[in-house]
């Protein structure tokens, strides 16, 4: 089987990847960056988000599993101490996968035809460069509102325990096929009125925004920012394709939010 190993760069992610590598390779394994079958990540959830989007042309046939040098992560639910007990799993184990689902943004501009399409793991954020954002929100081809604040944020059911939590939305569990709405300071007054709450869209209802004002807009995908101009609409709705995380061990999801916002 053919792997790679991405470290977030530091020194102990860099000597733990070293590690993995001379390990796979005793047990016969070859490293490829390329083509890897499965992708083992050393760092952080932020790790797993960059080693997501190198390798996201080929999902459908790589696996991802992630090992923390820092605090617990969602996508890094792996300790450094259990190194060695993962590389056997990964040699001698077939192992299981898990799908999660992701989020498919398309993006069209006034005065062109042509569309830009991203994947995203965790969010899509969008954001004015200045003032405030202002924007109709339909759903299902419906108008819904207009929303008007410094922006608003699609998340994935995985994505739902980063920005968006600081956001106040809900976490959802990756098994729902669906994408989460959730506001940034909107305003709300006599003029203004948004529903204030996050919405939970199913995998066939589309959330489509629409600019009103003609400002510089600033869209994160993921870790990645890039500002657009003359932004006529950002369609967001579940992707068909989905993220594959090997699994080795039951590691339930309410878990992970437990250990990592609860605590013991
Ligand atoms: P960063 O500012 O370096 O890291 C953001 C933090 O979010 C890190 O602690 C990261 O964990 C954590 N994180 C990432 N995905 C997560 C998930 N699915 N569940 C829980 N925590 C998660 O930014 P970055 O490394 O470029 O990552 C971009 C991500 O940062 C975005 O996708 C967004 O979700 C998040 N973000 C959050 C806020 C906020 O909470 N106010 C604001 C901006 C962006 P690790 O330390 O394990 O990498």
């Amino acid at each position: 089987m053919k792997y790679a190993v991405r470290s977030r760069g530091d020194q102990v992610s860099n000597a733990l990847r070293e590690k993995i590598k001379t390990y796979l390779q005793e047990f016969g394994l070859t490293y490829d960056d390329i083509e890897p079958a499965i992708v083992i990540t050393v760092g952080g959830d932020g790790t797993l988000l960059h080693a997501f989007h190198y390798y996201k042309h080929r999902l459908e046939d790589t696996a991802f599993v992630g090992i923390h040098t820092g605090h617990l992560g969602f996508y890094a639910d792996w300790m450094p101490e259990e190194v060695e007990k993962l590389v056997i799993h990964i040699a001698k184990t077939p192992y299981q996968i898990v799908e999660y689902p992701l989020l498919e943004v398309v993006i069209r501009h006034h005065g062109d035809s042509d569309c830009e399409n991203y994947l995203a793991l965790n969010e899509c954020t969008v954001k004015t460069l200045e003032g405030s954002l202002v924007c109709d929100v339909d759903i299902k081809g419906d108008n819904f509102e207009t929303f008007r604040g410094d922006g608003l944020c699609i998340s994935t059911p995985s994505g739902s325990t980063a920005y968006n939590k600081a956001l106040g939305g809900a976490i959802l569990h990756p098994s729902l096929a669906s994408i989460q709405v959730s506001e940034m300071a909107s305003i709300n007054n006599r003029v203004y009125r948004t529903v204030g709450s996050p919405l939970v869209l199913p995998q066939h209802h589309t959330c489509l925004l629409k600019p009103l004002n003609d400002v510089d807009l600033k869209i994160t995908i993921d870790h990645l920012s890039l500002v657009h101009t003359k932004v006529k609409s950002i369609q967001c709705r579940v992707s068909e394709e989905k993220v594959r995380f090997a699994r080795f061990r039951p590691f339930p999801f309410w878990k992970r939010v437990k250990e990592s916002f609860v605590g013991e």
